[in-house]
């Protein structure tokens, strides 16, 4: 869909910081995270929201793992939080179904704190890919 801002980050039309990449999937650090080394998974074929075709959770499924365990590995992130907006009025905001991965750590715990902004979290994001890839 050339409308969308996911699909063209797909191909390679918007820019991105891809973290981690596979045949059905890619990932990329959110341009506006919540907490430090938050990315986002996305199918590469366009999906409006993870309720429209249960076949695109195993499309993502692989992602998710991987990116989990190198926010864990790479980022020293001791949990994470894996989420889905589906629906505007849930707080979805791009319609090409993505899941968030929310890594977090012990100083800012639990779920209230989920959805507060670590006012870091955005700073240098360029390095924060490279330390991913790295
Ligand atoms: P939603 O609210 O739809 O669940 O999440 C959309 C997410 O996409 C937001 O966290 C937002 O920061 C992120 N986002 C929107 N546009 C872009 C973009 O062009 N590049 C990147 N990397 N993230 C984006
Ligand atoms: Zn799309």
């Amino acid at each position: 869909m050339d409308d969308c801002v996911f699909c063209s980050i797909v191909a390679g039309r918007i820019g991105s910081r891809r973290v981690w990449e596979d045949e059905d999937a890619i990932a990329f650090l959110d341009i506006a995270p919540y907490h430090r080394g938050h990315t986002l998974v996305i199918p590469r074929r366009h999906v409006v929201d993870g309720t429209a075709d249960p076949a695109v959770w195993g499309e993502v499924a692989p992602a998710i793992v991987a990116v989990s365990n190198l926010v864990k590995t790479k980022l020293g992130a001791q949990g994470v939080n894996i989420l889905s907006n589906a629906g505007s009025v849930a707080g979805q905001e791009v319609f090409h179904f993505h899941v968030h991965v929310l890594p977090r750590y012990a100083d800012r715990p639990g779920m209230q704190a989920l959805a507060q902004r670590d006012p870091g979290a955005g700073d240098d994001l360029d390095a924060l890919q490279a330390q991913l890839l790295g």
